[in-house]
């Protein structure tokens, strides 16, 4: 379901002279200076590929999300599962994030935002990024979330300034025409990380 992992270099997109990471064997990049720059980022969850690279046997209903702890420094893989509804005019997947949300998020969020566009890369995803939030956090009184604190803290890509991400983060993958949840990938996180960085830019 979905695509390659082939569409050139995860930081400048060039598509000559590709080499894969050594270690997760899929992440592709056109010279060590790209390798370099993605690394921070990329070993979050590299090592832990080999482990998501299937579902559980079995389970075709199950796809791949990030999920970026609230109340730890962790960020991870997980399977959510999704549920096919068929409707005279739409139908769609719909994911069931419970599992992955602590116990305070009653078992579901309220917002997300589309991410269809990596502005630092300058490139269009085909099937946009969904992060998954609590439609409120900024303003209900959420805890500051330790995922994105620990590994993409927002004082550095702003520059010491900007705002901390609060609440559950989920990053979901989506196609529309039909409306599929996709599995999320470690090219993905790549995307993911960029637009974080973005975000808190553009609201700072
Ligand atoms: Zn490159
Ligand atoms: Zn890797």
């Amino acid at each position: 379901m979905d695509q390659p992992n082939t569409m050139g270099c995860v930081i400048c997109s060039r598509q000559v002279s590709l080499r894969a990471c050594s270690s997760c064997g899929v992440h592709l990049y056109c010279s060590p200076k790209c390798q370099k720059e993605d690394w921070k980022v990329h070993k979050i969850l590299c090592a832990t590929w080999e482990s998501f690279k299937q579902p559980p046997a079995g389970r075709v209903d199950l796809r791949r999300v990030i999920v970026f702890e609230v109340s730890q420094p962790v960020v991870r893989f997980a399977w959510v599962p999704v549920r096919w509804i068929p409707g005279e005019g739409e139908s769609y997947d719909n994911p069931d994030v419970s599992g992955v949300l602590e116990a305070r998020e009653g078992g579901r969020l309220g917002g997300f935002a589309l991410c269809n566009r990596n502005a630092v890369r300058n490139r269009y995803m085909k099937n946009p990024l969904m992060i998954n939030h609590r439609d409120a956090a900024l303003l209900d009184g959420s805890p500051t979330n330790m995922g994105v604190a620990k590994h993409l803290p927002p004082g550095k890509a702003a520059g010491g300034r900007g705002l901390v991400w609060k609440g559950p983060l989920i990053v979901l993958k989506s196609q529309s025409e039909p409306e599929r949840i996709l599995n999320v990938d470690l090219r993905d996180f790549r995307d993911v990380a960029d637009w974080l960085a973005q975000w808190v830019l553009g609201l700072a």
